[in-house]
C-alpha cells in the first residue's frame, strides 16, 4: 500500500505503531489514486453512497488507513480525535480484517456500525497509545447516537449489505 505524501506524525505507540495525519486535499487524492491503481470495488465508491454522503454526511469515504507491515496508521486531518476510527485502524495493525456488512463490531468497514468490540481491540489501543489516549482522546467528545440510528435504518431499507 502506498503512503500518503505530506503526512504529519502525531504519536508513536509502545509497540512502535505510528499515527499520522494527512491534509484533506492530499487525503482525498490519495484515496482516489489507491482506488484507481488497485481497482477496489468497495461499496462506498458506488453512486448511491456518494449521493448519501453528500446529503447526510454519513461517511462513505474512508477517513483512515493502516499499513500493517509498516505499522503505520494514517487518518485525514480532523479525524485525529476519532477514537473509534483510530482503534479500528489499530485493529488492522493487529491483523484483524473487516467484519461482514451488518455485524455491529469495531472492525466493520462502516463507521456508525462500530458499536461493539468483542475482541477488546479498544483496550489494546488504549494501552498501546496510553499517553495520546489520556491527553487527547479522553477529552474529545463523541456522539454517535444519530448516525448509528440512521445506519440501522439504511440496513432495514436494504441500502447496505
Ligand atoms: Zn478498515
Amino acid at each position: 500500500m502506498l503512503r500518503p505524501i505530506d503526512a504529519t506524525h502525531l504519536t508513536t505507540g509502545k509497540d512502535g505503531t505510528r499515527i499520522y495525519t494527512v491534509r484533506p486535499d492530499v487525503w482525498k487524492n490519495h484515496i482516489l489514486t489507491l482506488h484507481k491503481k488497485q481497482n477496489i470495488g468497495e461499496w462506498y465508491m458506488k453512486p448511491t453512497f456518494k449521493w448519501l454522503h453528500e446529503h447526510t454526511k454519513i461517511g462513505y469515504f474512508p477517513k483512515g488507513l493502516a499499513i500493517e507491515t509498516a505499522k503505520e496508521i494514517y487518518v485525514v486531518k480532523g479525524s485525529e480525535t476519532d477514537y473509534t476510527l483510530l482503534a479500528h485502524e489499530y485493529g488492522h495493525i493487529l491483523g484483524h480484517g473487516h467484519t461482514p456488512d451488518g455485524i455491529m463490531d469495531l472492525m466493520n468497514p462502516i463507521d456508525p456500525l462500530r458499536v461493539s468490540d468483542s475482541r477488546n481491540i479498544g483496550d489494546k489501543f488504549e494501552y498501546n497509545f496510553s499517553d495520546y489516549y489520556d491527553n487527547v482522546l479522553v477529552r474529545a467528545e463523541r456522539n454517535r447516537a444519530i448516525p448509528a440510528a440512521l445506519a440501522v435504518g439504511m440496513i432495514l431499507f436494504g441500502m447496505m449489505g
